[in-house]
């Protein structure tokens, strides 16, 4: 038997035979195939001439606004309030702020997401000049520190009368004596507008523990401390305006007429996109929103959604938006596709809608159902720019709420925004989620989403970055050098695909092993 020459095996692949694999037309032919989930397919490996540091994760979230990592916290009242989104930016995200909440109260998340300044605290614990010696000892012993700014209206803002240290209380036997008789009034600020940088130089040459950042009036804008000073990191990739330095955020509105003045509000917080929160976006409301917005603040970026179907997207793409967000029942906590019979699987839908919206340039969100890195790789190579989670971030340090203890395991609770529970929460125009299931005038509610709980995931500080590398390392796999290079490889045909029986998914995952311990990262 004769064999073909060894050295010309690739030429010969060139010249004679099919690409191994399918293509993503081929594989997303829902005519053949049914709708996919992300479960349903694998990318083939590509060829590695490269490192995977050099891959670069910039990708577009609206026309206007490229992010460095295609990361985005979803609204919820359960995943994105500001410290997410200030940590999501920070780490190359963006956090969408939920609107499950009065306007002035999401409005003041914006503010403070805006006003964010890295290393400084923003919002430190203050006193008023007559809290007592025992009470600043209990305070110390709740919060764990004992040095507290003192303001005349002891809160952020006030003017600034002195500050109370534990060499200040320590020996201090009369529980009843106010900090005005016992605290330091000769104190070293510094005025607002000071680097971190120089501030650090202050602590460091007055020996000090706390600066407070003080305005021209001396009032109390922000504090440094020294225990932070090592713990300051740097955020490289943060998404920052580049005009104004500010952190990027989002935040989402319905589609109420009541909507407009929340919007208002946000913008004049400085919001920068806005997220249209709807769980089906074709409808009348949604785009007469968006005309309304495009009219009133033409530099908002607005994303409109959620769509899964192309013709969802062209009513809003005409309508003008900068960005679509895609999904309908494939979220962790979401009960639609069940209850409504309306839905999509999610890897046809984001196909379908990105092959559509992308021609006419406008970035696409594929929104729920991310489960860990190989879903994003896979929404990213079937045409989205980023990914917005909501359960993937959800349980971390920087989600709202408090953790809580049962079976022995450390929790904190996500819950859907059509569950009853969010649809249920009673503050006075703060109808963000029964607004999402067009349900705001039902007698009786019928959930959309389930309320649960979910384990403690630690600091967004340590998983963004997880996610960010192995991203990085799943690129290299396919032989793509960034994200832009992973779309146009797929769309060339380049990127192939392949089919994943139930068997394969049995195969790809752990198995037959007595037991085992999955840890994610170090
Ligand atoms: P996850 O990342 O799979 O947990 O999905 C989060 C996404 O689910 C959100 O960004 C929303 O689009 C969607 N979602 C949020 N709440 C509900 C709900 O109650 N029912 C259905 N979908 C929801």
């Amino acid at each position: 038997m004769s064999f073909l020459d060894t050295t010309k095996a690739t030429s010969y692949l060139k010249e004679y035979s099919q690409k191994d694999g399918l293509s993503v037309s081929e594989l997303m032919d829902s005519r053949v195939n049914g709708g996919l989930t992300y479960n349903d397919f694998l990318v083939l490996p590509g060829k590695i001439d490269f490192p995977s540091s050099i891959i670069s994760l910039d990708s577009k979230l609206t026309k206007k606004i490229t992010l460095r990592t295609p990361f985005v916290s979803s609204p919820m009242d359960t995943v994105t309030e500001s410290t997410m989104a200030i940590h999501m930016a920070l780490l190359g995200g963006i956090g969408i702020i939920h609107h499950n909440c009065v306007p002035e109260e999401q409005a003041e998340m914006v503010r403070k997401v805006k006003k964010y300044e890295n290393g400084f605290i923003n919002d430190p614990v203050v006193i008023t000049p007559t809290t007592t010696v025992g009470e600043v000892k209990k305070m110390g012993q709740n919060f764990g520190f004992t040095s507290f700014p003192v303001t005349e209206t002891g809160k952020i803002g006030g003017k600034l009368v002195g500050i109370i240290t534990s060499r200040d209380v320590q020996f201090h036997e009369e529980l009843t004596t106010p900090v005005s008789e016992v605290m330091t009034k000769e104190l070293v600020t510094a005025k607002t507008g000071v680097s971190l940088l120089e501030g650090n130089e202050i602590l460091r040459t007055s020996k000090k523990g706390k600066l407070p950042i003080v305005d021209s009036e001396g009032k109390l804008v922000s504090l440094l401390s020294r225990t932070d000073l090592q713990k300051n990191q740097d955020f490289p990739l943060a998404s920052k305006s580049a005009v104004t330095k500010q952190l990027l955020c989002g935040a989402s509105i319905g589609t109420l007429p009541a909507d407009r003045r929340r919007l208002t509000l946000m913008v004049e917080a400085g919001l920068d996109v806005v997220v249209i929160d709807s769980s089906q976006g074709n409808s009348i409301y949604q785009i007469e929103m968006i005309a309304w917005i495009k009219k009133t603040y033409p530099e908002l970026q607005v994303i409109a959604g959620n769509v899964v179907t192309r013709e969802q997207a062209a009513r809003l793409i005409e309508a003008g938006a900068d960005g679509l967000r895609i999904g309908m029942g494939s979220g962790s906590i979401c009960i639609t596709q069940e209850v409504m019979a309306c839905g999509r699987p999610q890897g046809t839908a984001v196909y379908n809608v990105t092959e559509f919206a992308n021609k006419f340039g406008v970035p696409c969100i594929a929104d729920g159902g991310i489960q860990n890195i190989g879903h994003i790789t896979k929404a990213l190579a079937l045409g989205s720019s980023c990914v917005m989670m909501g359960g993937m971030l959800a349980g971390t340090t920087e989600s709202p709420g408090d953790y809580f203890y049962r079976d022995g395991k450390r929790l904190k609770t996500y819950r859907g925004m059509g569950s009853i529970d969010a649809m249920q929460k009673t503050d006075t125009n703060a109808n963000a989620s029964t607004s999402r299931y067009f349900s705001e005038g039902d007698n009786v509610l019928v959930a959309q989403g389930v309320s649960g709980s979910v384990l403690d995931k630690g600091s967004i500080t340590k998983f963004i970055p997880y996610i960010y590398n192995g991203l990085q390392h799943s690129c290299q796999d396919i032989g793509v050098t960034s994200v832009d290079d992973l779309r146009a490889a797929v769309k060339a045909g380049d990127v192939r695909f392949e089919f994943r029986t139930p068997s394969a998914q049995f195969e790809g995952g752990v198995h037959n092993l007595y037991s085992y311990e999955k840890r994610l990262h170090n």
